[in-house]
Formats: structure tokens, C-alpha cells, sequence
């Protein structure tokens, strides 16, 4: 846990959000700035702070994270399916550091790359 960290601080309830899923290890909850009909994130409770603090003891519970993101889809009404998005660091445009997946979908997705 990160004192200052705003994902740690949902994870805790000290601040709130629209929670999607939860159990021991993850925790989901609606972005609150959504690009799409249907958009939230799902993270680890563990702090860390991007894919470039991941190493190989995070390695099932990342596992996990990409397992339970089709089913919480599912869940939230994408049959058709979805977009993830994992950014990194500041060159990948990170804004919160703290691991985060997005889970993106319904209405029209556009390709990310033309
Ligand atoms: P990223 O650029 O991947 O770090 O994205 C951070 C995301 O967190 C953005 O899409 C924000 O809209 C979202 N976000 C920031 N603060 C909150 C919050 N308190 N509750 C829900 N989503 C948030
Ligand atoms: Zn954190």
C-alpha cells in the first residue's frame, strides 16, 4: 500500500468509486472519465506502480488479471468483446502509477493504429 497513491486509496474506500469487482487480490471499478459506454479499470490491491516495477513473483497475479478481465466484460454487458490498454511510464502516457489495466468497449471502438 502507497499512502498517497489514489488507486490505493479506493482499494482502502478512503476515496470513492463505482466498484465493479472485487476480491483478495484485484479490485475494478468504473473509470470516472470514461472514453466509452462501458469503461473501467481492474488492478492489482498490491501497489505497484507500473509494468516496469512487474517482475517474475507478480507473474500469476497478473496472470489472474488478465483472466478475470473477459468475464468482468461479460459481465458488464460486452459480449462482443473489448480493448485493454496498459500504459506505461510516462512515454506511455501513464497518468496513475499504479498498475492498472482498462477495459474498454460497447459503441464504436476505432482501431488504435492506422
Ligand atoms: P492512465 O493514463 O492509464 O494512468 O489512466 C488513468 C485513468 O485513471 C484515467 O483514465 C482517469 O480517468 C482515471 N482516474 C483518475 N482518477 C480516478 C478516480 N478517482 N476514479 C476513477 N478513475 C480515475
Ligand atoms: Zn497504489
Amino acid at each position: 500500500m502507497a499512502e498517497d497513491c489514489i488507486f490505493c486509496k479506493i482499494v482502502r474506500g478512503e476515496i470513492p468509486s463505482n466498484k465493479v469487482y472485487e476480491d483478495d487480490e484485484l479490485f475494478a471499478f468504473n473509470d470516472i472519465h470514461p472514453v466509452a459506454p462501458v469503461h473501467f479499470m481492474l488492478i492489482p490491491k498490491l501497489h505497484i506502480a507500473s509494468l516496469l516495477e512487474a517482475d517474475d513473483s507478480h507473474a500469476a497475479l497478473l496472470g489472474r488479471m488478465l483472466t478475470l478481465a473477459p468475464r468482468l466484460a461479460k459481465e458488464q454487458g460486452l459480449d462482443n468483446g473489448f480493448r485493454t490498454v496498459i500504459n506505461t511510464g510516462p512515454g506511455g502516457g501513464q497518468e496513475v502509477f499504479h498498475l492498472h489495466i482498462h477495459i474498454i468497449g460497447g459503441g464504436h471502438i476505432p482501431p488504435m493504429v492506422r
